[in-house]
């Protein structure tokens, strides 16, 4: 039986009781990994209730992710937005986090039948804390390099967020617990900075802030996106360029961002202390006008916040 984390889920447009949500053991997406999905938050603001993250950004990167896969889902982005509200709403749910998936249920264990098929989708929401704990939030995560790389360019996609890239990340993110630390950054197969294993990172040394590129083999994050944006509001301008492996161990301030990290500064690297092993500046100042976003101390200039009522 799942494990029951809220009491409805959205299935294939019926909300259905959370156990009653079930596939066959034939599902082609458990055999291959086709799948495709998406990480958003909905937080309780004071302001505008409850509110989900930028829901349009979410819902547009999982209808990109199924265009790579050649995938059809049922769905428009208007319904899946609607339905998103819906089961948050349904749940009775102030904050959430939010697992919105479209795959490829029983169709047959054939590769080549999913062209033309349409898939399966679920909605998921239910409460979900810091993924990188409250304290990593506050004092910084201690990261480690995996020895894995992320995925060659042409081999898969690493700009769809597909399930079967997971499998990476799974890797990525047990070594790092195996060796002690809280996440995992894994390189890309030319030796420079890709990302963690659910997180985008920026390096920050003397004033000047670096993130990787598109190219190396990074999944393009929502977050990653919003902290962009949030510098440039500070006068900040980052620098997407290929990073050197030692950049780590020589920056001031590191700090990773995704949905589910939020924004997390990284305190140390392979047991080397990050600037002087606290918050730095920079992050610290980021991460507030992030937070400030959901208590309203920051003007949601962009239309990020999406009101569930
Ligand atoms: N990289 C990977 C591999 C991820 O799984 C995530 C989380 N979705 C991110 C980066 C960050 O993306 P976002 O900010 O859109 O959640």
């Amino acid at each position: 039986m799942a494990k029951k984390q809220a009491e409805f889920i959205w299935f294939n447009g019926n909300i259905l009781p959370w156990q009653e949500a079930q596939v066959h053991v034939m599902t082609h997406a458990i055999h291959y990994g086709s799948s495709v999905f998406e990480g958003v938050r909905a937080y309780h603001t004071p302001h505008k209730g409850t509110c989900i993250f930028r829901l349009q950004e979410h819902t547009q990167r999982l209808l990109d992710s199924a265009k790579i896969y050649r995938m059809t889902i049922p769905y428009t982005a208007e319904q899946i937005d609607q339905a998103t509200k819906d089961i948050i709403k349904k749940n009775k749910l102030k904050s959430a986090y939010i697992r919105p998936i479209a795959f490829y249920g029983d169709i047959g264990m054939g590769l080549q039948v999913p062209f033309g098929q349409e898939t399966e989708m679920v909605i998921a929401a239910f409460e979900w804390g810091a993924y990188l704990g409250e304290e990593g939030l506050q004092n910084g995560v201690d990261a480690g390099i995996t020895s894995w790389n992320r995925l060659a360019a042409n081999t898969m996609p690493t700009g769809a967020k597909a399930g079967g890239n997971y499998l990476s990340s799974q890797l990525i993110s047990m070594e790092a617990r195996r060796h002690g630390y809280q996440e995992g950054i894994a390189l890309d197969i030319n030796g420079y900075l890709s990302e963690g294993a659910g997180e985008n990172l920026f390096i920050i040394r003397n004033g000047i802030i670096s993130t990787p590129p598109r190219t190396a083999a990074i999944l393009p994050g929502i977050t990653r996106d919003t902290v962009i944006t949030l510098l440039a509001e500070m006068g900040y301008t980052v620098r997407e360029e290929n990073i050197p492996r030692e950049a780590l161990y020589l920056a001031d301030e590191i700090l990773m961002c995704g949905t589910a990290a939020e924004v997390t500064p990284v305190r140390s690297v392979d047991g080397i202390k990050v600037g002087n092993g606290a918050r730095g500046p920079i992050t610290e100042k980021v991460q507030s006008a992030f937070f400030g976003l959901f208590d309203g101390t920051t003007e949601d200039k962009w239309g990020w916040l999406t009101p569930v009522e």
